[in-house]
């Protein structure tokens, strides 16, 4: 999501005035952190970088903080770090070309509302496009910080959605990925019009588009995975079959407490269901351990989920206390010496699903989207279900959807030939 904000900025900037991006921090005039805040590494990684920036920029190049803790830490930023020239929220993107022109503004409204707002174009890859669909979260899991910084969920008509995508599309990309802090939650507020359609009926409706070959989305909640999603989900051959089902942890009482709104047996029945659908299907999803209270048996519930499930792909975290959020305030903190020993149990053990995983593939044909040119002659794209190829091959290939034979297997990625 931060990565598409980023875009959005670029785009607005570039329609008032043309910029160019680059490596070179001394030549840049104008220097944005974009940041998260959902765990606290980053926010104390982010004063030591503003040092850095202000120590090598030019005299003149300005320096915005925008993103998470631009909306969490508000104008403090400005106060421990005066070399900022302004702090700019991650639900205020489409403000980027107010805040360049004010010494020391700060827009942080999480009330403001871009959900009709039409960004200009900018893609990273031109082979592919991100677009939201939603801004903003309506949950309150306790430890989440999310929704004090990006604020109440809207849904963007799907008209704007749709859209976007044509132009992006027109413009060489036949891949999308659909962003939002619930993606299947979409449609439940609109603010600008009286739409009525739920995800499902969104993902039909962008299935349309002419053109588009394949549909990502990030990230849907377990919550609402219902029978029809996950149907059309299996069924709509543009979806590439990859989904992220956020588990956060398998016990059922832990997940009360964090306030997911489901339990141990839903998620697992969700899970048996895609896998029963769509065997074909890698399933990914994110776990915290050391959340307040967590005890042996919760965290072996989180283990027994994991044995089930065979996760392709895993982010584990260790519960970091957020401010303006409920767990923070709770007493049984686990310490840390615990969760760290939980989290390298539970990724010891991922790491022998994910080998078990990526030697099956040896021999396997996938469909390669090849979106990237690399050093060595070589190629990477990314298989239907997600998986990260490299293929020895030049131009010719890139924009193309090709089958795959995999030639050689390593845990982050494949390498094959292409099948002619
Ligand atoms: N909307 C998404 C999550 C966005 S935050 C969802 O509900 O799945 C991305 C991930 O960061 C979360 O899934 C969670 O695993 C992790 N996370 C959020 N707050 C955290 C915290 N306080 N400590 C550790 N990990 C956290
Ligand atoms: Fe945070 Fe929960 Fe909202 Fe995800 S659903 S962004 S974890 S509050």
């Amino acid at each position: 999501m931060n990565v598409r904000d980023s875009e959005h900025m670029i785009a607005e900037l570039n329609t008032k005035e043309p910029y160019e991006l680059t490596e070179e921090l001394g030549d840049a005039d104008l220097i944005i952190i974009n940041t998260c805040s959902v765990r606290e590494k980053p926010v104390s990684k982010l004063f030591s970088e503003i040092g850095v920036f202000n120590k090598y920029k030019k005299d003149s190049a300005k320096i915005g903080v925008a993103g998470c803790t631009a909306s969490h830490l508000g104008k403090d930023i400005i106060k421990r770090a005066p070399a900022v020239d302004f702090v700019l929220g991650a639900r205020n993107i489409s403000k980027i070309t107010k805040v360049i022109e004010e010494k020391h503004a700060v827009e942080i409204d999480i009330n403001h509302d871009d959900s009709s707002y039409a960004f200009g174009e900018y893609r990273t890859n031109p082979f592919k496009s991100m677009v939201n669909i939603s801004m903003g979260c309506d949950k309150s899991c306790t430890y989440c910080i999310v929704p004090a910084t990006r604020g109440d969920e809207v849904s963007i008509p799907s008209d704007l959605i749709v859209g976007e995508i044509a132009k992006a599309v027109k413009t060489g990309a036949k891949e999308v990925m659909l962003l939002g802090q619930n993606v299947n939650n979409y449609g439940k507020h609109f603010t600008a019009n009286d739409e009525k359609l739920n995800f499902t009926g969104l993902l039909q409706k962008i299935s349309k588009i002419e053109g588009l070959e394949r549909i990502r989305f990030t990230s849907p909640h377990p919550l609402h995975m219902d029978d029809e999603f996950l149907e059309e989900f299996a069924n709509n051959p543009k979806i590439c079959k990859q989904i992220h089902v956020p588990l956060q942890s398998g016990s059922t009482s832990l997940l009360k407490a964090m306030k997911r709104g489901y339990s141990k047996e839903w998620f697992l029945n969700r899970c048996e269901k895609i896998r029963r659908l769509c065997p074909q299907a890698t399933i990914s999803t994110d776990i915290i351990v050391g959340f307040p209270n967590e005890s042996e048996e919760d965290f072996e519930d989180t283990m027994d989920v994991l044995e089930k499930v065979r996760f392709e792909q895993l982010f584990s975290f260790k519960y970091s206390p957020r401010p303006h959020t409920v767990a923070a305030e709770f007493e049984e903190q686990i310490p840390n010496e615990i969760a760290g020993a939980r989290l390298t149990k539970l990724q010891v053990r991922h790491t022998e699903i994910l080998d078990e995983v990526m030697n099956a593939q040896m021999g396997r044909v996938h469909k390669v989207y090849f979106d990237e040119l690399k050093a060595g002659g070589k190629i990477s794209g990314r298989s239907d279900d997600g998986k990260l190829f490299f293929v020895e091959g030049s131009e010719e290939l890139l924009g193309e959807i090709v089958d795959v034979k995999v030639t050689k297997v390593s845990r982050g990625a494949l390498e094959g030939v292409v099948c002619n």
